[in-house]
């Protein structure tokens, strides 16, 4: 007997843990390695949602609460998010999940069922292939190419819908090459689901980090709000990675549905995180704008500094914090000089095919890292890629 379950086969992984993991190894060696390769904010979580958490602990936040999430914390949410894009929604749209992931697996649980096609961004972010794939429905990549800016053509989407597709997934600002669909694209992705009568999953967790385009969100096109998911959260807005706080916006209908998902997996999210996001939304945003002037500066830094390495040729991204160069003048597989630049250089990067096949002769590089380390960075990069090309 296998000791286990078949359908572990079909789940797949976030590699950036797994390169995490080997640097973490190798620095224990004593190696010095400079982490590009996950997406976390460097940044510490600002001071005031910090103590609103440590209130909250003292206040006796410390025990169950609803699944779906504290009533003032959906509340609080559902008036950020009505704010913020523009669109009216109420408490009861909302369900609060420990960081943005479990909206992404509930989505495909609640909504799609096995033998259906749900068609996801290739290269994309890792967890949608898996949870597709993982509930036996069928995964249809949508590639993004470089020569359209890393954006989808509405004709090819549009190819890709069969009478079995059930769900569109869509991630702007992009993780990994920092795209944006802009807002005619935005439309046309809602009239195509309202023409063939489907979900959307739009993951817009990168909505603060956007360098000069504003964020245009699909709930603002009439009907949508009924049709599509919201994956949005703390984690990457405040520096909140560890603090486990994401939420979906759901139509009423889904939520009953979410939330029982939540009480069989998590019962609830932690209580004093939900009091802390409150103060993360409410209270001053000057960090928020402060962290987005950096990361923009850094952006600006590690383009020009990929650009000048022979063989790299690195579009500016527009949102999120990852670059996404092209690397195929090098000549090496992406893999092998995921592997070679973090053996021979100490700089953990992804391989662009951690995120698709599409991602072949790309790396991602992560700049939430200090300026003087990506500074570093790209020094060894070059001084390591000129061994290569000799
Ligand atoms: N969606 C995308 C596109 C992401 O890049 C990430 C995190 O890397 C998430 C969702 C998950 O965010 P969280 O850490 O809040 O679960």
């Amino acid at each position: 007997m296998e000791r286990i379950a078949g359908r572990m086969l079909g789940l797949g992984t976030e590699t950036a843990f797994e390169v995490l993991a080997r640097a973490k190894k190798l620095e224990a060696t004593g190696r010095d390695i400079v982490h590009l390769e996950i997406g976390e904010p460097d940044f510490d979580t600002p001071s005031n949602i910090v103590e609103a958490a440590c209130k909250a602990l003292r206040d006796g936040y410390t025990h169950y609460g609803p699944s779906s999430g504290l009533p003032p914390a959906r509340q609080a949410i559902a008036e950020y998010f009505s704010r913020d894009r523009g669109v009216q929604v109420g408490p009861e749209n909302v369900v609060i999940t420990p960081g943005a992931k479990p909206i992404l697996f509930y989505s495909i649980l609640a909504l799609v069922n096995p033998g259906d096609e749900v068609i996801y961004p290739d290269p994309g972010f890792p967890i949608y292939q898996s949870v597709i794939s993982f509930f036996g429905a069928k995964p249809v990549p949508l590639p993004l190419k470089e020569e359209r800016d890393f954006c989808f053509d509405l004709a090819d989407l549009e190819a890709r819908i069969t009478p079995k597709t059930r769900m569109i997934i869509f991630n702007s600002p992009h993780n990994p090459c920092g795209s944006m669909l802009s807002k005619d694209d935005l439309r046309g992705i809602a009239e195509l689901a309202e023409k063939h009568d489907l979900w959307v999953l739009a993951d817009e967790i990168y909505s603060k980090s956007t360098y000069e385009d504003p964020f245009e969100s699909i709930t603002q096109f009439p009907g949508m709000l009924d049709r599509t998911v919201v994956v949005d959260g703390f984690s990457k807005t405040y520096a909140m990675t560890g603090w486990r706080m994401g939420f979906g916006i759901v139509p009423k209908d889904a939520e009953p549905h979410f939330s029982r998902l939540m009480v069989n997996s998590n019962s609830c999210t932690s209580s004093f995180s939900q009091i802390a996001g409150i103060e993360a939304l409410n209270g001053p945003q000057d960090e928020v704008k402060a962290m987005v002037a950096e990361f923009r500066r850094r952006r600006d830094f590690i383009v020009d500094g990929l650009n000048a390495i022979d063989g790299v040729s690195c579009r500016k991204p527009k949102g999120a914090f990852y670059v996404f160069p092209n690397v195929k003048a090098l000549g090496m597989k992406s893999q092998e000089l995921q592997d070679h630049l973090l053996e021979n250089a100490g700089v953990a990067s992804l391989a662009g095919t951690s995120f698709g096949p599409e991602g072949e002769g790309y790396l991602r590089f992560s700049y939430a890292n200090s300026l003087a380390n990506i500074e570093k960075a790209l020094e060894r990069i070059a001084e390591s890629l000129q061994e290569v090309r000799r």
